[in-house]
């Protein structure tokens, strides 16, 4: 989590989020933070590209031994891209009650209708990854 509050902040004009693609050794295989202002794409959220990336460096789209780690709670679109690309394990920071699709306003990982089910951890290093939300909200 702290590598993923470190690659939050980025993009300075996008929300600081931060996402990281962990092997199932431990080792890092993508990092991202929210890219849409630096490059006008709505879907440039820091778990999208850090999925895509880990993905491009396996050479496969299922990552089922990995853990991705993310400041935030994820939206539907990323929550519906990790479960897609068979994520084994979800570790995120702070919860996001407005768009949160890990437990908050929908619960995408943990719905039964679908096919996969991450193993979801929440609520890591919360208070700085929600202080690091608020403090670029405030300016
Ligand atoms: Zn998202």
């Amino acid at each position: 989590m702290r590598r993923a509050l470190s690659v939050a902040s980025s993009f300075p004009e996008d929300v600081p989020v931060g996402a990281v693609v962990f092997d199932s050794s431990g080792t890092e295989l993508a990092a991202a933070g929210n890219e849409r202002e630096a490059t006008g794409d709505p879907t440039a959220h820091a778990e999208i590209l850090a999925l895509r990336r880990a993905a491009s460096r396996t050479g496969s789209w299922r990552l089922e031994d990995c853990t991705l780690v993310v400041t935030l709670e994820p939206c539907t679109m990323c929550a519906g891209a990790l479960v897609l690309a068979r994520i084994g394990t979800l570790v995120f920071g702070a919860w996001e009650p407005k768009t949160g699709a890990a437990g908050s306003l929908w619960d995408v990982v943990r719905d039964r209708r679908l096919n996969h089910r991450p193993e979801v951890y929440s609520g890591v290093l919360e208070a700085e990854c929600a202080d690091l939300m608020r403090g670029f909200f405030r300016r």
